[in-house]
């Protein structure tokens, strides 16, 4: 049955009220308009990121949605269902993965190498869809949609900014997570600090973008990839992919940046928690010249102390979204090496949810009881 050019009537998790469980409820998808694409989900990743408006905890993604209900999610893989008559890069039938960051290509920010960064669309008009519409309703109701992807649904529309066409061959029930973690943390390795060969690493937080940030290392050639986390069972996880030794703060009464300095100091940093405090021990275990990468969301209106002299020493501090990479081909690159089995993300995939169980997933995060959720459409 084809539902070309007719709306779709079909679930999603809205978000109601920030600081509140998400909510299962049927919607409609209208036909995509324009540069519009509309994909029918078949997974999409949990990230804290989508937590957060959960949680009712404040970053620096500010959402102001008029009281408006929200579809959330922005990690997703799915099939292009139908596009709008200007979509050229995909076409129904395709394999997608969804862009919380989106290429149009044709600005002057897409032809800059030296920025991800899109004139195209930001966080708060991406929440909508071409000329300020909403695309998909609630009992008649506008819906808007986290990141302009709102994958939380088993049928999405998103601008084609916002769709990488991938691998044929790609296994759909796991790359979904390669558009949002996988992307973040293994670019944060390869393009931000480009790790060197033979160069020794600290990993903070070996959730599933510090755990890409591991692959990120191991695949540039580090010698020693040191991984920090509380929860014992991620460390093992990191040493199957590529982790060299594993520190639980909890196990030790030292200051980890002690430890490490003890031991020769790191070349490389990477804060994929987002905690002011873990940045300071950052810097104090980093060698003169070394790399701190910050990729983790900090709260809301926090600021980084760096004496100077840290800088005049050598020392380099940078940061980025999605890897400072451009994503549409970062996707497609990473969704390659994990159709040759060279990127084993299935690893961090520790639980796969019906999104009527999508509560459950968020609870499991919070209490550092899961890496990546997967919530499956099929
Ligand atoms: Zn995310
Ligand atoms: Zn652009």
């Amino acid at each position: 049955m084809t539902f070309v050019g007719k709306p779709i009537t079909c679930k999603a998790a809205l978000l109601r009220k920030e600081g509140h469980p998400l909510t299962i409820e049927t919607i409609t998808v209208d036909p995509p308009q324009g540069s519009e694409v509309r994909v029918r989900m078949v997974s999409a990743g949990v990230c804290a990121t989508d937590g957060h408006p959960v949680w009712g905890r404040e970053t620096d993604v500010q959402l102001d949605t008029g009281g408006r209900p929200m579809v959330l999610g922005h990690e997703g893989a799915g099939v292009v269902e139908s596009t709008g008559p200007e979509v050229t890069s995909v076409r129904p039938g395709d394999k997608v993965v969804i862009m919380w960051m989106p290429e149009c290509g044709r600005c002057a920010l897409c032809a800059n190498p030296r920025t991800n960064h899109c004139l195209s669309g930001n966080i708060v008009t991406n929440m909508y869809h071409e000329g300020g519409q909403c695309r998909t309703r609630v009992d008649g109701q506008p819906v808007l949609m986290f990141f302009g992807t709102g994958t939380f649904a088993q049928y999405t529309v998103v601008r084609e900014a916002q769709v990488a066409k991938v691998n044929p061959k790609a296994n759909l029930n796991d790359i979904c997570i390669i558009g949002c973690a996988v992307g973040t943390g293994y670019a944060g390795a390869t393009n931000i600090a480009k790790v060197q060969r033979g160069s020794k690493c600290v990993v903070w937080g070996l959730g599933a973008i510090g755990l890409s940030t591991v692959l990120g290392c191991r695949d540039a050639g580090a010698a020693e990839i040191i991984g920090i986390d509380r929860n014992d069972y991620k460390g093992e996880i990191a040493k199957q992919l590529g982790c060299t030794q594993f520190i639980n703060p909890k196990t030790t009464d030292k200051q980890i940046d002690d430890i490490l300095k003890s031991e020769g100091g790191v070349d490389y940093a990477f804060d994929c928690i987002g905690s002011v405090d873990v940045i300071d021990s950052c810097l104090k275990s980093l060698n003169p010249w070394g790399f701190l990468t910050l990729i983790g969301l900090p709260p809301r209106g926090k600021t980084v102390n760096i004496p100077s002299s840290r800088l005049l020493a050598g020392a380099h501090v940078s940061g980025g979204y999605y890897g400072n990479a451009k994503p549409r081909a970062l996707n497609q690159h990473l969704v390659d090496l994990h159709c040759t089995d060279r990127l084993p993300i299935e690893h961090m995939i520790t639980q796969r949810l019906n999104l009527d169980d999508i509560n459950k997933a968020f609870d499991d995060l919070k209490a550092g009881k899961a890496i990546r959720t997967v919530i499956m459409f099929d």
